[in-house]
């Protein structure tokens, strides 16, 4: 088959990286790609977010199949173009995809659907928000109905602070994204991230992974799109996720049904497991990035089929194998991530950081120069490893990133640490 792959990031290196292995992939494109996606695939300069340039090109380059890394185009309906085009593509179509599109879409089918989420309501106007939030008092979290490109959730420890998130939300600092607000029960306990493939009618788990979502050592410092990431996650258990699957995937996928907008494609749930069981923080309905750069690394099977699979309708026979060996992935950012940071800054060493045994990196942000690797992102790269245990994984990571000759770069020296606390006790 020939495949085109949507993306630039980490996530799609990892995807593509997969799909390259598969006997299944005669040619592999990557639209727009980075230097090391490259490697994998041929990089085409299409914007994933213009779906008449991506059905020329499929036509032109005879792709049987589009893979669709990023949110943004789901949401905006390229599976719905391409389909309509005559052309499979693998992930959610735009009615599906407001899974992720409108947290408060997914608050309401909850709700409905007895599915376990923090308590919520939902506004269009600040003063009605404000006196919720009163009423309930902090902690409580406020949060963007629409695509804020990680911006746009709040957790207050204050009510003042939750009353400034609001008025932030209302004033259009994130644009269409703040029109409507959620403010919701603030959630106590544990987060994973919980993974399934659906073909609209079947879900299957894949796996788990846990990540750290806070800038600097420690959890501490603003939020970020993921700062390193492990997986399996310790907290999900074989009956644990027997409970995610019965209480919060598939009576999403009937619901999903019923409303006439089954869900095909990655479903990721950010999960809270908390006293009483696991919640529903949010869904996403893509691959995670960083946590699929772990994923894929413990995926033993061919990942084409099973994409396809779930594009077919074909998933309730499907039976996909993981290695047992942890999989763990350290971020290197620009200096400044997540504010302001400089483009173009060359990496060196990268060779030699790559042979380290079990290690793998993912480009999430660059772009060749003649024969030299420049930064071109915030997240610019993903040092992966497998190990017999969380602590190898991260040990063999850090051996990587220490032949990494890149000043201009900065990474978490703690990834794994709940992970790894708990292998030793
Ligand atoms: P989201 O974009 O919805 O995943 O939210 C980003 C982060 O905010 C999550 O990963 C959690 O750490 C935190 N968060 C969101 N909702 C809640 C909640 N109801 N209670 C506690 N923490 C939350």
């Amino acid at each position: 088959m020939n495949i085109l792959l949507l993306g630039s990031g980490g996530r799609e290196h990892a995807l593509a990286w997969k799909m390259a292995a598969s006997p299944l992939t005669d040619r592999l494109y990557c639209a727009p790609g980075n230097a090391g996606i490259a490697r994998e695939a041929e990089c085409v300069a299409l914007d994933p977010a213009d779906p008449a340039a991506v059905i020329l090109f499929c036509r032109s380059a005879s792709i049987d199949f589009v893979v669709v890394g990023p949110e943004a185009p789901l949401c905006v309906g390229i599976v719905d173009d391409l389909e309509a085009a005559g052309i499979k593509a693998f992930g959610p179509s735009r009615a599906a995809a407001r899974l992720e599109g409108s947290k408060g879409f997914t608050k309401d089918l909850c709700r409905a659907n007895a599915i376990p989420t923090a308590a919520y309501e939902r506004f269009t106007a600040a003063a009605a928000a404000k006196a919720y939030v009163h009423a309930r008092g902090a902690p409580i979290v406020v949060k963007a109905d629409g695509l804020a490109a990680g911006k746009g959730v709040v957790v207050a420890q204050s009510v003042a602070e939750a009353e400034a998130a609001v008025d932030m939300m209302f004033s259009g600092a994130l644009g269409d994204a703040g029109a409507e607000v959620v403010v919701e029960e603030f959630l106590d306990g544990e987060e994973a991230s919980f993974f399934a493939l659906c073909d609209g009618e079947t879900a299957i788990p894949l796996t788990t992974a846990q990540d750290h979502k806070r800038v600097y050592d420690g959890d501490r410092g603003p939020n970020t799109g993921g700062m390193g990431a492990y997986s399996p996650a310790p907290n999900i258990d074989a009956a644990m996720s027997a409970r995610v699957m019965a209480e919060i995937i598939e009576p999403t996928m009937r619901a999903m049904r019923a409303a006439g907008t089954p869900y095909k494609g990655v479903l990721y749930a950010g999960l809270m497991i908390t006293r009483e069981g696991p919640k529903l923080i949010e869904y996403n309905v893509r691959f995670g990035d960083p946590e699929t750069q772990v994923l894929m690394l413990r995926l033993m099977s061919d990942l084409v089929p099973a994409l396809l699979a779930s594009r077919d309708g074909q998933l309730r026979s499907f039976d996909l194998r993981w290695y047992a060996e942890p999989a763990l992935t350290v971020v290197m950012a620009a200096k400044g991530y997540p504010g302001q940071y400089a483009r173009g800054t060359a990496i060196e060493g990268l060779d030699a950081a790559a042979a380290v045994e079990g290690v793998e990196i993912f480009h999430a942000g660059t772009r060749a120069e003649g024969d030299k690797i420049v930064a071109n992102g915030g997240r610019v790269l993903n040092v992966s490893a497998v190990g017999k245990t969380v602590r190898q994984a991260q040990k063999r990571a850090y051996e990587a990133i220490s032949l990494i000759r890149w000043p201009d770069g900065f990474c978490r020296h703690d990834i794994g640490w709940r992970a790894i606390e708990r292998e030793t006790t």
